[in-house]
């Protein structure tokens, strides 16, 4: 064996970077070992909250590969229920603790591949150390869960914070029969929406009888016998039996830092478009990772599945020897609230200004099918457009069925820069159970051009 690559963290980030070494690499010259804390490997925590709603029923199909797998058919020393507790760089080696014995030990690398995801939000609040209290980040947060709903059967849930998780959460919760209560202090649910976009999300909650109180701030939990009984706020105190956090995430990414690597400003792994990070030999991909933002041309920490398959890809491709780069993100995510979905790329108006731009925004709504074909359902466009240029920086989408996934169609756009002059012209595909004649992406574009065209006259 030549060298030896250590990766840390068994998901997407981590596990994606080590396959992609082993198929350039065999296993005389590489030697490949994986460490992850939790009990499973190459999962899918994007299906946690519908495991836990029912949609899914399997809980072992959200496990896409097990550790016995990446050793059989891959020659990767896959290795659960270890942690690693600290990397010593100039030694190039790390320490390792059996979480199921506390036993540890050292392990040597050449290369080090740091894939430790994000770690959900959890402000130093009273009563902290309450059972019952969630974070829902990595499976066996699931199980968990779960297991808490088993055995406590809780009547009333409180999701503290409308981040999307949260959202997800609530309504599985409430496919379960639990009287289901958000806390959110912003003025709407879903703060990577604009509160225009969000209200819809409110009413969809709504609708489904989940109790959506914003505008009230979390401040702590009460408990008996140890475990939560109510969250405390800046309005008195809302009964809880479960609690689960949706504040949002941040990258898990402490133990570079105390290794000494360069942290950006996102809180994430400065990494370059190679995945390297600022020492040579050590790699980084995923959550823990910053980003490089394509439309603010800044660092940002954004936490997707998307972003950590590919950026875990590109770090594979580069240990194993070959050449790939990442180009950055746009931020592109949908998500499904009951009955609606909720889309969003590029920049949102707060993201606008602090990025620097003037820009100007347009609210279109039409249908997601000809108007008088069955089940032909309102859709909302928003776009984020730069003064002058007429650039597109953002879109946002809310909707009920096949409204989302258009989101797709305004990436491609921002990926190529395009203005909206251009984006009304393009030719999209139209048939009445797919979209009006006038797509409602080509109608937002063209209100857009509207104003545009207005502001430019005045000028
Ligand atoms: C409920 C939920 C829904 C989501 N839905 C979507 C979605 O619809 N679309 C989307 O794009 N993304 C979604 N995501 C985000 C997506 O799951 C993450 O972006 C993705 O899993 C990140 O992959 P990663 O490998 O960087 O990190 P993770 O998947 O978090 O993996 C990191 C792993 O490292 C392990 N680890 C951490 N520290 C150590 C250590 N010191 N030693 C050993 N092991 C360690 C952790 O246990 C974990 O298994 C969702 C996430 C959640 C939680």
């Amino acid at each position: 064996v030549s060298e030896k690559l250590v990766v840390i963290g068994g998901d997407a980030a981590g596990m994606s970077a080590a396959s992609q070494a082993r198929r350039r690499r065999g296993p005389d010259d590489l030697e490949i070992v994986a460490f992850e804390r939790g009990h499973y490997t190459s999962y899918s925590a994007c299906g946690i909250p519908y495991y836990l709603g029912g949609v899914v029923d399997e809980f072992d199909s959200l496990i896409v590969r097990e550790p016995e797998e990446f050793r059989r058919r891959q020659s990767i020393d896959a290795r659960i229920r270890h942690e690693v507790i600290e990397i010593d760089l100039d030694a190039r080696k790390v320490r390792v603790r059996n979480v199921d014995d506390g036993a540890e030990s050292i392990e040597g690398f050449d290369i080090l591949h740091i894939a430790t995801g994000a770690e959900p939000i959890r402000p130093a609040w009273p009563g902290w150390d309450s059972e019952g209290i969630f974070g829902v980040q990595v499976l066996d947060h699931a199980r968990a869960v779960e297991g808490y709903l088993r055995v406590w059967k809780p009547r009333r849930a409180v999701i503290v914070g409308g981040g999307y998780i949260g959202l997800e959460m609530a309504e599985a919760l409430c496919a379960r029969d639990i009287s289901v209560t958000l806390v959110e202090n912003a003025p709407e649910p879903m703060r990577t929406i604009d509160p225009d976009m969000g209200s819809s999300i409110r009413e969809a909650m709504t609708k489904i009888g989940i109790d959506v109180r914003t505008g009230v701030t979390a401040e702590g939990f009460e408990s008996r016998d140890g475990r939560v009984s109510a969250v405390a706020t800046d309005q008195g105190e809302v009964p809880a039996d479960i609690v689960v956090l949706g504040l949002g995430v941040q990258p898990n990414a402490q133990l570079a830092a105390d290794a000494g690597l360069h942290i950006g400003e996102s809180g994430g792994i400065t990494v370059d478009r190679r995945m390297r990070t600022s020492v040579d030999g050590v790699y980084s991909a995923g959550d823990c990772a910053e980003k490089f933002h394509l439309i603010s041309r800044k660092g940002v920490a954004i936490a997707l599945g998307t972003h950590a398959n590919k950026e875990g890809r590109v770090a594979g491709v580069n240990i194993g020897g070959g050449y790939e780069t990442f180009p950055g993100v746009l931020g592109t995510a949908a998500v499904k609230v009951c009955d609606l979905e909720v889309a969003r790329t590029g920049l949102n108006e707060s993201e606008a200004v602090a990025a620097g731009f003037e820009f100007f925004t347009s609210l279109a709504e039409s249908t997601t099918r000809a108007g008088y074909y069955p089940d032909a359902k309102l859709i909302k466009l928003k776009l984020v457009v730069e003064t002058g240029s007429g650039r597109l920086l953002g879109a946002q989408i809310v909707g009920e069925e096949n409204a989302a996934k258009r989101i797709d169609a305004f990436a491609a756009m921002l990926w190529n820069e395009m203005t909206v002059d251009e984006i009304m012209h393009v030719d999209l595909a139209y048939a009445p159970p797919f979209a009006p004649t006038w797509d409602p992406i080509l109608i937002a574009a063209r209100k857009a051009w509207e104003r545009l065209e207005k502001s430019r006259g005045d000028s």
